[in-house]
């Protein structure tokens, strides 16, 4: 990826270059497949990392860990998983992959995720309409902080419902000093290109014990019988990651924690900067519990605050997707949709943008998707429930809704926090705002 522009979160190598190291091993050694010694090395590696006597299954990305993990919990067509509401996809289409239904759960304001009441009272809710309990609860740790693990396990463990971790953005992040993704029954790491470390692509799998961990290993090795020949008695998947992408990884596993300092680092370089800025606010730890790795750090921007350009905002339709994801070919031929960010943030994003600054809104909440809005023979349904509490159903999704993601959609933006980004780059960006 060029350099020449400041990047969100660009994939950096350690100085010593250990990641070509491993990999010229695998191929001096003849180990080009899934499964190898740097795959066991970088499994290794993450099981030191993460502590508490897990065991870690690396496989080819995190979606499929998320899928994976859903599997171990006997999600089946027909079920219901909760899940955040707000959230990258990845963290709700394997519910989707399975032909189970995601729960959608708004956030609490502090933290921006998993609102603890809310959820409990999803989980009533769905048992009083289906007379069934949700099959699992995805908590996630939306650009690495943390989710209040206490209150959504002691709900959790009173209602027999298995947690799955959703720590993909949040590797290295803590609660209370312990790595996020051992509290739960299951714990999803990603290692893509752009996440706290990389393997180019690939994810993990944190389970509880020797015998989750040769469930995981064997559904993500298409299920294999112990015969002479393929011999298969369940529907397996090729999951696991490459020996070749374990390289990078045990390379990566080398800066690990200086890729999580710096983070922290930018994040309290632009924390001391903006303070005196009026209408931005930077988005930190709630209190002392918290420990987020600031994989991406987020402002929110008051809607009263006018941002040079603002009357242009939304007036030209955006040329490929965001991300720069390969292979998207939808082209859109209008700028709008029915939720989006304010006028000054677009404005904002636009402005830094023109000034060689990569910035992003904050991920669009699940439920104002429209995938997983679709109806097909009704309308779809919306009912008030308690104090401000709205639960919307669709054909896809069932979402319970307090209003928190929508806001902070509106008003919230992601700045440049990788290891790329230098002291130099942070004050550039800020005199800019
Ligand atoms: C990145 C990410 C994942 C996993 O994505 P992969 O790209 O498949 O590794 C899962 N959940 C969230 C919230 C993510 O941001």
């Amino acid at each position: 990826m060029p350099k020449n522009r400041i990047y969100l979160c660009l994939a950096h190598m350690s100085e010593a270059g250990l990641e070509q190291k491993f990999i010229q091993e695998a191929f001096d050694t003849n180990w080009v497949v899934p499964l190898g010694p740097n795959v066991n090395g970088f499994e290794a590696d993450l099981e030191q990392f993460v502590g508490e006597d897990k065991r870690v299954v690396a496989l080819s990305s995190g979606t499929a860990a998320v899928h994976l993990a859903l599997i171990a919990c006997d999600v089946q067509p027909g079920d219901e998983v909760i899940v955040q509401n707000f959230t990258f996809c990845a963290s709700s289409h394997p519910i989707t992959y399975l032909g189970a239904k995601p729960i959608f759960v708004d956030s609490e304001k502090d933290s921006w995720n998993i609102d603890p009441e809310l959820m409990e009272e999803a989980i009533k809710d769905r048992i009083a309409k289906t007379g069934k309990k949700p099959k699992a609860i995805v908590p996630v740790a939306l650009y690495g902080m943390p989710y209040d693990i206490d209150r959504i396990m002691e709900i959790a463990n009173r209602y027999d419902i298995p947690v799955i971790e959703d720590a993909a953005e949040g590797f290295g992040s803590r609660w209370k000093g312990q790595v996020l993704g051992t509290f739960g029954q299951y714990g999803v790491l990603s290692f893509n290109g752009n996440k706290m470390i990389t393997t180019s692509g690939g994810g993990a799998l944190v389970c509880p014990d020797k015998e989750a961990w040769q469930k995981i290993m064997w559904l993500a090795t298409q299920a294999r019988e112990a015969y002479p020949y393929y011999q298969h008695e369940a529907i397996g998947y090729n999951y696991r990651m490459s020996n070749i992408c374990a390289g990078i990884g045990r390379g990566q596993m080398t800066i690990v924690n200086d890729h999580i300092n710096h983070h922290k680092h930018v994040f309290e370089l632009y924390k001391e900067l903006l303070k005196d800025v009026k209408g931005i606010e930077v988005h930190g730890n709630p209190d002392e519990r918290y420990d987020a790795n600031f994989w991406l750090n987020t402002i929110t921007i008051d809607p009263e605050i006018r941002i040079k350009g603002q009357e242009n905002a939304y007036k030209t339709v955006v040329q490929g997707a965001v991300g720069g994801a390969a292979g998207v070919v939808h082209a859109t031929d209008s700028a709008h949709t029915d939720c989006e960010p304010n006028d000054n943030v677009e404005a904002l994003r636009v402005y830094l943008d023109e000034r060689g600054i990569e910035a992003r809104p904050l991920w669009k909440p699940m439920h104002k998707q429209p995938v997983y809005q679709r109806v097909e023979s009704s309308e779809l349904r919306v009912e008030s429930l308690s104090d401000g509490i709205v639960c919307q159903t669709s054909d896809m999704s069932v979402a319970y809704i307090n209003g928190v993601s929508e806001e902070l959609f509106k008003i919230g933006m992601c700045l440049p926090s990788g290891p790329y980004v230098s002291d130099e780059d942070v004050k550039y960006i800020v005199t800019r705002m």
